[in-house]
């Protein structure tokens, strides 16, 4: 990028600038030297010597003025370096990238034709940065912002506003693809995983899109607009897009009061936890309580986890809350069967967390669980955020004795040779197949096909979300082994009707 010249410091107007200065210093010279001496110096006439003076006074004068300009170029090219470009990606910074927002925002004023600005946001970013260190962050957002570049034209404005955010302005082009189709390949493209020096790197995106002139013109506001966009998107799923809509406003405004109310909610004890049962097919026992965590706020009742889970794991509220779920179901486990196990949730964010095995570790300990009856639910994204990093936690829970489930199974973008390098024990079938598995004889073959590939693994196959006979049926057809779902029971409190002949009450929510 270069520094726009100065039109008063233009060449010719430097070379009189020095030629002027060096004219005063001489005249001014020669005049001091008549004025003082009149006569000779030293045997020399004053003209020779006045001469030889002002020369060198113009000299020095020329030089000051010279060194005057070069120095003002060079302190305005780095102020310029410093705030209008991104040191990491060369990219522009956020400041010059509102000055082109600005820019398209009175063009496309004038010509009437619309540019899209497109927020392109890594998810979790602090996150990823903070487990994989600084450094590779850095090198993260380099490749990212290299990838980004060579995706889109050359001449496309893009800058880095945020950490793990970078904004591109992408001009309307009737006769060009339609803009989905662009999102949808940037965002594809860009999910892939980065080679870093020391691992590979995968990264989720939320992107987040406004029209100019339709969302406004202040670029201040278009970046506010598209950044609720990309919350929308967020909200809705990994590797998201949105458009902004008026009432994304309303939404953001709910996000910002869960999120100003977590810290409060977890001091005051508003959460809890509610199981669900877990039956083998075959026999219909009950063979483990999923614990699904549920938040009852004072005055606005029941807020579901998929509302604050999300925005708990943005701010890093997830890791206390996490833990306190993690502690409070092995702690519950006492209440269960013995021969029943307790499965957990745990977030990509804490499952990545530096300490996460030596936090189970003391958990057991406190609680004196054994291993054996713990499952930790951990989804695909948790795994592939840093494959080396999550095969080690893995190895080591399984060394534990603790079994990982494969929670919403078939929803993820990922590889599948991820399942051959991981030790996990069961593949939880996403409830969105279990729903079509009725309807739709493809997906009863997905189905099947996701249990013969666990038996390859020599793994388990549970089926989550089943809400009718006619599903649980099938599922058998298809040889799957166990079954959670309201057709057998909803998540509730646990209850416990007699000291010795405890058990747990579903049925109800
Ligand atoms: P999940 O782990 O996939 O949990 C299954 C969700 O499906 C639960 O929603 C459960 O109530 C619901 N469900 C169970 N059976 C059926 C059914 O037959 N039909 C339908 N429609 N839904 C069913 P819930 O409790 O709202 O939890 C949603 C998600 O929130 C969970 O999805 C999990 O990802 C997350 N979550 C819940 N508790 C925790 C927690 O303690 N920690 C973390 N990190 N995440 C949690
Ligand atoms: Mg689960
Ligand atoms: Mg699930």
């Amino acid at each position: 990028m270069q520094a726009s010249t100065h039109p008063s410091r233009s060449r010719a107007f430097r070379l009189i600038t020095i030629a002027a200065a060096g004219l005063g210093s001489f005249t001014l010279g020669l005049w001091g030297l008549q004025f003082g001496f009149g006569g000779d110096i030293a045997g020399l006439p004053a003209g020779v010597i006045g001469g030889v003076i002002a020369s060198l006074c113009a000299l020095a004068a020329a030089g000051a003025a010279l060194s005057f300009f070069a120095g003002v170029d060079e302190s305005a090219s780095y102020v310029f370096n410093e705030t209008q470009v991104d040191k990491l990606t060369g990219l522009s910074a956020r400041v010059a990238m509102i000055g082109r927002v600005a820019e398209a925002a009175c063009q496309t004023e004038r010509t009437g034709k619309p540019v899209f600005l497109v927020d392109i946001d890594i998810d979790r970013f602090k996150q990823i940065n903070d487990a994989i260190g600084y450094s590779l962050g850095d090198e993260l957002i380099r490749a990212f912002s290299e990838r980004l570049r060579s995706l889109l034209e050359a001449d496309t404005a893009i800058g880095r506003i945020g950490a793990g955010e970078f904004a591109v302005l992408l001009p309307d082009r009737p006769d060009g693809p339609p803009l989905e189709d662009i999102l949808d390949g940037l965002i594809a493209k860009l999910s892939e995983p980065y080679p870093l020096s020391s691992h590979m790197q995968s990264v989720n995106l939320s992107v987040g899109v406004v029209a100019l002139p339709k969302d406004g013109l202040d670029p201040v506001v278009l970046l506010r607009r598209s950044n609720l966009a990309i919350q929308h998107a967020r909200a809705g799923g990994i590797g998201n897009w949105a458009v902004y809509q008026g009432e994304m406003g309303r939404v953001a405004e709910y996000r910002q009061w869960i999120e100003s109310e977590l810290g409060s909610a977890f001091e005051r004890g508003d959460f809890d936890l509610h199981y669900q049962p877990q039956h083998e097919l075959t026999s219909g026992r009950i063979t483990g309580y999923e614990a699904l965590i549920r938040w009852h706020h004072p005055e606005r009742g029941t807020i579901p986890p998929m509302e604050f889970i999300p925005i708990a794991e943005e701010t890093g509220m997830i890791n206390p809350i996490g833990e306190w779920a993690l502690r409070r179901a092995c702690h519950d486990a006492r209440l269960i069967p013995d021969d029943c196990s307790v499965a957990v949730n745990i977030s990509p964010v804490q499952f990545m967390t530096r300490d996460f095995v030596a936090q189970v570790r003391r958990v057991l300990a406190d609680t004196g669980i054994r291993p054996q009856r713990l499952e930790l639910e951990v989804t695909e994204t948790a795994m592939m955020q840093d494959r080396e990093r999550a095969a080690a936690i893995l190895r080591e829970l399984s060394e534990m004795g603790i079994s990982v489930a494969v929670d919403d199974f078939g929803t993820g973008y990922s590889n599948l040779s991820y399942l051959i390098d991981f030790s996990f024990k069961k593949l939880k079938i996403d409830r969105s197949f279990i729903k079509r598995i009725e309807s739709d004889s493809g997906t009863g073959a997905v189905v099947s096909t996701i249990v013969g590939l666990s038996r390859a693994l020599g793994v388990h196959t549970i089926a989550e979300g089943v809400e009718t006979e006619a599903q649980a049926t099938l599922l058998k057809a298809a040889g799957c082994e166990a079954v959670q779902g309201f057709f057998y029971g909803r998540p509730g409190p646990l209850a416990i009707e007699a000291p010795d002949q405890r058990r747990v009450a579903n049925g109800y929510n």
